[in-house]
């Protein structure tokens, strides 16, 4: 098996960093007519700023809103408008779905993509995959491309102006990165592309997590006043580039899998991936026999930040055996990355884990939180 490492071409990240959008594109030869797909927050907020730096660098552009899910619909219907405006570059602004859209009509139009996320609430941005869900919300499939984005570009202004939960979404899914990574790692199982992780992919992911660990709980703190901080930079590199390149070229175990499994029960919709990724990474240490002392490392952290450590947390206070039947019968459908693991993961010993993992991370909660996390989980609900 050959070893594979994959990144996107260029990562700029910083203060103000859509001024330089245009200019950016620019010095990487990206000047064809632009089609920027946008979240409606995104376009309201970025929309000047666009025109100005894309009028800067010379290069023609229009904005179409996003509909709110990366279905096959939707990729669709942003495909047919890209095909009507002649666009040359497909530019993604907004949050994960936005982007995994943005992603689908690039790759099937054959065009260069450039990811703006103004959210750093997942590992999406940096990958040549997408999440596609179907239009009620459920995990479908993950579509792979040849390529990965030949522009990531993450202006740090906006994600400190963003609701502090999907911040905090977005450590969920960075939390479970070294850990998905290290046991495909040791398994010697494929990563995301196909090959065997490479000692810098393995790196790039145990960064990230000490990253989290040192960095989290100020970033937190950052977003709340919406500062830009060197804490919130270096924690936004690690949910958005270190979580990418952990995640794709290091690989995915049980934590994702369960992830999946969890989107068949509806409840569980209107939390976000990331907060169903930190459940299940517990699920994952859990079904893996981890030490105490590393389970309890993890669970610390997901407190403190406002992580969901318990199924209750994530929308299910009361899940009837015939629900966990059937997210763990999705968890290890086949081609799930829970066969990732050195060992046979079957669906009852995932049901098992994951009552587990509700009732050690409930007891964790109930001998340390005092309702002190750093953010509530009790905000509202939007996907
Ligand atoms: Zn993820």
């Amino acid at each position: 098996m050959l070893s594979i490492f994959c990144s996107p071409s260029r990562y700029v990240q910083g203060r103000d960093a859509t001024a330089s959008l245009g200019e950016e594109m620019r010095k990487l030869g990206l000047t064809g007519t632009a089609l920027v797909i946008a979240g409606r927050s995104a376009r309201k907020l970025l929309q000047n700023t666009w025109a100005e730096s894309f009028g800067e660098a010379g290069i023609e552009h229009s904005t179409l809103e996003f509909n709110g899910e990366c279905s096959r619909v939707e990729i669709n219907r942003c495909k047919e408008e890209a095909i009507a405006r002649k666009a040359a570059v497909i530019v993604g602004a907004g949050g994960g779905k936005v982007l995994d859209t943005a992603r689908a009509v690039a790759s099937d139009l054959n065009l260069p993509v450039v990811n703006c996320p103004t959210l750093a609430s997942s590992d999406a941005p940096c990958s040549a995959l997408s999440v596609v869900y179907t239009p009620e919300g459920e995990f479908q499939e993950y579509l792979f491309y040849k390529k990965n984005p030949d522009l990531v570009l993450v202006d740090t202004t906006v994600i400190a102006k963003a609701p502090v939960r999907l911040l905090v979404a977005g450590m969920g899914d960075a939390l479970a990165t070294w850990f998905e990574a290290r046991t495909v790692f040791n398994a010697r199982s494929r990563n995301q592309v196909g090959g065997a992780p490479t000692i810098s992919a393995r790196a790039l992911a145990e960064l990230c997590y000490k990253t989290l660990l040192d960095d989290g709980a100020d970033a937190v703190r950052a977003v709340s006043t919406g500062s830009v901080t060197p804490a919130l930079e270096r924690l936004v590199e690690a949910n958005t580039l270190l979580s990418g390149l952990g995640f794709e070229s290091g690989g995915l175990a049980v934590a994702h899998s369960v992830h999946n499994g969890l989107t068949m029960a509806e409840e569980t919709h209107a939390f976000y991936h990331g907060e169903k990724v930190a459940f299940g990474l517990v699920t994952q240490l859990v079904i893996e026999g981890q030490p105490r002392e590393e389970v309890e490392k993890v669970l610390a952290f997901c407190v403190e930040v406002g992580l969901p450590v318990t199924l209750a947390q994530i929308g299910l206070h009361h899940l009837s055996s015939d629900v966990l039947r059937k997210i763990a019968r999705r968890t290890v459908a086949e081609g799930e990355t829970a066969h990732n693991e050195p060992f046979e993961v079957t669906a009852d010993a995932i049901a098992d884990a994951i009552v587990a993992a509700d009732s050690v991370g409930s007891r964790y909660r109930e001998r340390h939180s005092n309702g002190a996390a750093v953010t509530p989980h009790a905000l509202p609900a939007t996907r």
